[in-house]
């Protein structure tokens, strides 16, 4: 079904950016659409898994993530943009107008297009993770956001690549100690980051070794179940050991969600989308990305919010330059 209007822009994603994408553009008058999303892509992004947010800007006494998306969303909404609880199954950015196909077939005609469709951490699989993630019981994908909830504990680190050694090495500001978890004895991490982590004195380690259980115990004062220890298996003898930690850190890498451009916008070499320095101009003039889909540097809400901001404003300025 093709619907006969031809709209202005269409935002699909609905993170950070995708909001404050909806937000600049619905205030420059170019009626967003939004396509939120559905599970198991939930609408709303990372932060809809992580409890308290406390380095968004504004928010002196921190906020829960989830009301944070709730808070960007009706703000967007307050100024007109309209939202789809929708995924977007195809696109086709090969002639103008540019089209967006719904998962139930709905094709949608539109001049610009700002993709926000974020990145994921990768997570182990295993039981009690993201449910432990999701209550900010112990289980972290990202240091710079809980690192400080973790004041003088023991904590975790898995993985053997960058993120882990520098999520290691930032958590040691926080944490009495801080053990490395990686299922070989080589690394993927660079060497200068490797050699940065071994020689600090916080840092333990356990090569060989992967998780095999989170356990938990209840925590004071609302005794929840929080993270109270490791079960780790030796990646060869199968030996089982337990270590005493109070979060665990998954640091295995990240996945954007861009299998949706793939052969029809350029991406690096682990899949983030290309834009233009200092833009968030894409290959294809009229379509946009911002927030983590197209940064593998910074992650972060606040990083992600500042580039949907600047997404419709390049998106007015095309739409302008091509007298709409
Ligand atoms: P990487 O893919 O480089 O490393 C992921 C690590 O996680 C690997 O050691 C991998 O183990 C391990 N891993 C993957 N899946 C599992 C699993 N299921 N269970 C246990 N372990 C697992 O990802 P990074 O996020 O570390 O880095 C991504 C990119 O970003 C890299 O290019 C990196 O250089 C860059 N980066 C640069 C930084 C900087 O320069 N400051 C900081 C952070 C990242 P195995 O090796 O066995 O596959």
């Amino acid at each position: 079904m093709l619907l006969n209007i031809i709209l202005d822009v269409v935002i699909i994603g609905s993170g950070p950016a995708g909001w404050t994408a909806a937000l600049y553009a619905a205030r420059a008058n170019l009626n967003p659409l939004v396509f939120e999303g559905t599970s198991p892509n939930l609408p709303g992004g990372q932060l809809m898994i992580t409890s308290e947010v406390e380095n968004y800007p504004g928010f002196p006494e921190g906020i829960l993530g989830p009301e944070l998306m709730a808070l960007f969303k009706k703000q967007a909404e307050r100024f007109g943009a309209k939202v789809r609880t929708e995924n977007i199954a195809k696109v086709d950015f090969s002639k103008h107008p540019f089209t967006v196909t719904t998962d139930d077939g709905e094709v949608i005609q539109t001049r610009t297009v700002i993709i926000s469709t974020g990145a994921n951490a990768k997570l182990l699989g295993i039981k009690k993770e993201k449910e432990l993630m999701a209550q900010g019981a112990g289980v972290s994908a990202c240091a710079t956001c809980d690192g400080a909830f973790y004041k003088n504990v023991d904590v975790a680190v898995v993985g053997g690549g960058d993120t882990a050694m520098e999520e290691a090495n930032f958590l040691t500001r926080f944490a009495k100690s801080v053990t490395i978890i990686h299922r070989r004895e080589e690394f993927r991490a660079s060497k200068v980051m490797l050699e940065r982590a071994k020689s600090n004195s916080k840092i333990k380690w356990e090569l060989g070794n992967e998780v095999e259980e989170i356990l938990t115990s209840p925590r004071p004062p609302l005794n929840r179940e929080a993270v109270s220890g490791l079960r780790l298996k030796n990646t060869i003898t199968g030996h089982l050991k337990e270590i005493p930690v109070e979060g665990l850190f998954v640091a295995i890498g990240h996945q954007p969600n861009t299998q949706l451009f793939k052969g029809i916008l350029p991406m690096n070499e682990t899949g983030y989308l290309q834009t233009t320095k200092n833009s968030t101009k894409t290959e294809i003039p009229g379509i946009f990305a911002c927030g983590d889909v197209q940064d593998s540097v910074y992650r972060q809400a606040v990083t992600a919010a500042g580039s949907g901001c600047m997404a419709a404003i390049d998106c007015e300025r095309f739409l302008e330059s091509e007298g709409h």
